[in-house]
């Protein structure tokens, strides 16, 4: 394999050199970032655990003529993953940051285009936890947000006041699978002057290009399908021309930087990350399919199913679904959902997702929602479909069905 790049960036930066923008995601998943050349024929880069660099001469350390200055700034680690991630996120990309969480992204992205007086605009069907950095972090910050309906669309420019600066979007929703409109929300910010912030932890940038539909910070909580193995706690933000630097620079500054083992552990789960979300895509929708079919349930959340209602805009914008969607149950007691909850043995009850293990979670939108009403019409659980047997999964699903009727009779 061919060196890709000789012009290094420092930490948290790069370009999309590992791989060729004739290639395929696959191909990029495989190929980016990777350097056996320079590491003794090694497949992979070798983990670098390393703090200080050392110069040859006075005279080097003066001029600071290093390919490394200092870990906090690159290694050859950090390097070849910034590398992988940018390969996958379109021609716009200028540079990936790495951050020690996926709320660690989400916090350091809107840091790096707010200051003190502005005002945001984020969905209402955004992580709560996001919303919690907004209405604590930022308010001491003095940074006002509004939350707005997830299906506003172009509508968003009623929302606009002179010291917007920037509009945050999440498709799907957390929890509820909403699908947004996001480039005429794109178009309406930029129109604005505003930049547009997107958490695009479940479609990943294999299934939404978020640069390329006017996204200017695209984030994902890496601990999910980039991991793949609940194994790692890791984000990511990838940056466009115009967000690059304010990024860049928040993230140094901030000090945030990646622990080499956890880098180790995200580079390796990229590897494989089409192949495992394509076998999540085919059994979510295989079980949101059954779900759909059974007489308790009332509604299945999955935006790749005809029946929701932003299917058409996921059918125009998105390449396809990942692993994790809600069901709404028909009305029943409390006791009866822990029932079905509490039989199934291969769904683990568990926050998180983007293992390759089956989870499921009750949840309630109802205090997290301030501009729209939560009211789906029954109890609600979450699930992410793992690796397993569908049929095992749907055996396991069909043991909590008969736990819930016999304790709802
Ligand atoms: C899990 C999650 C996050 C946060 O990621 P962490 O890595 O757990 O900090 C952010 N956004 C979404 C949509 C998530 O599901």
């Amino acid at each position: 394999m061919k060196n890709p790049d000789d012009g290094r960036p420092a930490q948290g930066m790069t370009s999309p050199h590992g791989a060729t923008s004739a290639q395929g995601d696959r191909t990029r998943l495989v190929v980016g970032g990777r350097r056996p050349d320079e590491h003794y024929g090694f497949v992979n880069t070798p983990v670098f655990h390393g703090s200080t660099v050392l110069y040859p001469t006075a005279e080097d350390y003066m001029a600071r003529r290093s390919r490394y200055k200092y870990a906090r700034r690159g290694t050859p680690t950090s390097e070849a993953l910034e590398t992988a991630l940018a390969g996958i996120e379109g021609e716009a990309c200028a540079g990936v940051a790495l951050l020690p969480s996926g709320l660690a992204a989400i916090s350091a992205a809107l840091l790096s285009v707010l200051d003190a007086g502005d005002h945001v605009l984020v969905t209402d069907s955004a992580y709560d936890p996001t919303r919690t950095v907004c209405d604590t972090l930022l308010v001491r910050w003095g940074i006002s947000t509004t939350y707005y309906d997830p299906a506003i669309g172009a509508g968003i420019a009623a929302l606009m006041r002179p010291n917007t600066k920037a509009v945050f979007v999440e498709a799907p929703g957390s929890l509820s699978f909403e699908i947004q409109d996001i480039p005429a929300i794109a178009a309406a910010a930029h129109a604005h002057g505003a930049v547009v912030l997107m958490d695009n932890t479940w479609a990943t940038p294999l299934y939404f290009r978020a640069l390329d539909k006017g996204v200017d910070l695209s984030i994902q909580s890496g601990t999910k399908y980039i991991g793949g193995h609940s194994d790692l706690m890791f984000g990511c933000v990838a940056a466009n021309q115009r967000t690059n630097k304010a990024l860049r620079d928040t993230v140094f500054n901030m000090g945030l930087c990646v622990g080499p083992g956890d880098m180790h552990l995200a580079q390796r789960g990229l590897r494989t990350m089409a192949v495992r979300l394509a076998a999540h895509e085919a059994a979510a929708l295989a079980v949101a399919r059954w779900f759909e079919a059974r007489p308790e349930v009332l509604r299945v959340l999955h935006p790749a199913l005809p029946s929701h209602p932003g299917h058409a805009l996921w059918r125009r914008d998105f390449t396809g679904s990942s692993g994790l969607f809600s069901v709404v149950f028909r009305p029943a007691p409390p006791a009866a959902m822990h029932a079905f909850l509490n039989a199934l043995s291969l769904f683990g009850i568990g926050a998180s997702w983007g293992g390759y293990e089956s989870l499921a979670i009750p949840f309630d939108c109802t205090k997290i929602r301030t501009a729209t009403k939560w009211a789906p019409g029954g109890p609600t659980i979450r699930f992410h479909i793992g690796l397993e047997d569908v049929a095992d999964l749907i055996a396991d699903l069909e043991r909590g069905f008969a736990a819930l009727n016999a304790a709802s009779s």
